[in-house]
């Protein structure tokens, strides 16, 4: 098998369809009916109602290859780009579901066939996790996997117990673990070194086997589930022999058109740029693709984020005209053919990333030249005051982790709690404004010349439901 991205999601797809699974198409990443979720963030989002019964589907066996974005909410790991050799914004999630058919034994079994049978992982490579008191798990993987107990790693925390909310389904889960090597910082989970990255995660088997009613009542699962999620460009990495998630075909394709387009290698402080850019490209098309679009608010206030930041890195390369648009035909040449979408809103997405960074590009020089400014004469483990990210924020559109991005190389961090004052204060200021008119009819002025204009243009009046993105 050719190892490449797009053939490896077809050979997982093929696989599971071969053992009696249907091939379901990803989910939006704007999750239906969900106001809970701001983006699906796993394979399970689309088949919730399926485990717990609510809805009823022509199979009980299912396989996917899901598009996630993990930017905002619970799951978060814009932070992680870029530094981390393994995480993305957006990534593509390969899974298959047993809505109460099989369970743990096929589970397991599948999973080890796949990997090291069918994609020929090599078996000392590999080591599991267990939740601590699931014994049955640890008995499986001893006989299926023929793996020895000590790597076989009980882990007592919630990494290792799933749960779809305060209430409803849950149960243990097993995680495997690839060894990239002694040469890479990183010890196994569960170790004192187990945030390095030479143990990489890149299959999580989550047991579906109770029910939490409440807080105390947990009962059994009648027809317990399974619910898989595997990493596409994780174990892309494995089976192109890299350790790096960023140095698979499709990033090598996505960074090489960033490095030509800037004429920047990808080396040195660079190297990071370009990883985000790359990253942030795919989840904006993606985004934009599935309805959202950038805003001050909400859903589109993180995309907004994810923009202005990769912007920034564009800058930092010395990008002075916008970039992001002109690097779209290499995604789409990657991914289109996977993803129909990205083709079909080709023209949106080109035409919206052009737009932003237009408006952005003007306001974003004028707010890097102050924050340089503020912070010349800070040092590592300084803080830049509220106020002034505050400032970035309200007059020059800067999402707050844009500014700590932007000092996180310095070691310099943000006083959080005094940007949120400062925003206060300001609300107070303006709602103070307000009652002082006295003239009742400016609020609704006001307010229908803000629908008329679109929040955008209102930045720093609409602080209220932006805070609440702001993480
Ligand atoms: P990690 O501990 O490495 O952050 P996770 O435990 O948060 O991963 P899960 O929620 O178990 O991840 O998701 C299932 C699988 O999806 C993971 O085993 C991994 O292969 C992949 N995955 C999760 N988050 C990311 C990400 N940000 N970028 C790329 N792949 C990811
Ligand atoms: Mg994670
Ligand atoms: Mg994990
Ligand atoms: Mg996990």
């Amino acid at each position: 098998m050719s190892s490449s991205v797009n053939d490896i999601r077809t050979a997982f797809l093929d696989y599971f369809g071969r053992n009696g699974h249907e091939i379901v198409e990803s989910g939006p990443l704007v999750p239906r009916n969900d106001p809970t979720l701001m983006f699906t963030n796993a394979g399970m989002v689309q088949f919730k109602n399926v485990f717990t019964g609510l809805e009823h589907r022509p199979y009980n066996r299912a396989t996917t290859s899901q598009k996630c974005v993990r930017a905002g909410g619970k799951h978060n790991d814009l932070d992680n780009v870029g530094y981390t050799a393994r995480h993305h914004t957006f990534f593509e999630m390969l899974g298959n579901f047993s809505f109460g058919d099989y369970f743990k034994d096929l589970a397991i079994e599948l999973a080890w066939n796949l990997i090291t049978k069918e994609f020929g992982l090599d078996k000392d490579r590999l080591l599991v996790t267990v939740y601590h008191t699931d014994d049955q798990a640890f008995d499986l993987w001893k006989k299926i996997a023929g793996l020895p107990e000590e790597r076989i790693i009980r882990i007592p925390t919630s990494d290792n117990f799933w749960a779809m909310g305060d209430t409803g389904p849950c149960g243990p889960c097993s995680e495997i673990f690839y060894d990239h090597g002694e040469h890479i910082w990183g010890g196994p989970p569960g170790s004192a070194e187990e945030d390095g990255d030479r143990f990489i995660e890149i299959w999580n088997l989550v047991f579906m086997q109770y029910e939490q009613l409440t807080a105390e009542e947990r009962v059994n699962l009648p027809k317990p589930s399974i619910d898989t999620g595997m990493g596409l460009e994780r174990i892309a990495a494995v089976l192109q022999g890299e350790h790096d998630n960023y140095d698979i075909d499709l990033f090598k394709t996505l960074i090489g058109a960033s490095v030509e387009l800037t004429g920047v290698p990808a080396e040195g402080k660079a190297r990071a740029s370009h990883r985000v850019i790359a990253d942030h490209l795919r989840s904006s098309a993606f985004l934009i693709a599935d309805g959202v679009l950038p805003s001050n608010e909400g859903r589109g206030y993180v995309l907004r984020r994810i923009m202005r930041r990769a912007m920034r890195h564009a800058q930092l390369l010395g990008a002075s005209e916008p970039l992001m648009w002109r690097l779209l035909p290499a995604l789409v040449a990657e991914m289109g053919r996977a993803y129909p979408e990205l083709i079909r809103a080709e023209a949106l997405i080109s035409e919206t990333l052009k737009l932003e960074e237009t408006r952005f590009g003007r306001t974003l020089e004028r707010g890097l030249s102050l924050l340089t400014d503020a912070s010349s004469d800070m040092n590592e483990g300084d803080v830049l005051d509220g106020e002034t990210a505050f400032k970035l924020y309200d007059t020059y559109g800067f999402p707050l982790d844009l500014t700590q991005d932007a000092l996180r190389q310095r070691g310099i961090s943000v006083d959080d709690d005094g940007f949120k004052a400062a925003m206060e204060r300001q609300k107070a200021e303006a709602r103070k404004n307000w009652a002082g008119s006295g003239e009742a009819a400016t609020e609704t002025v006001w307010f229908e010349l803000k629908d008329k204009l679109g929040a955008t243009d209102f930045l720093g009046y609409d602080t209220e439901r932006a805070e609440g993105v702001i993480t």
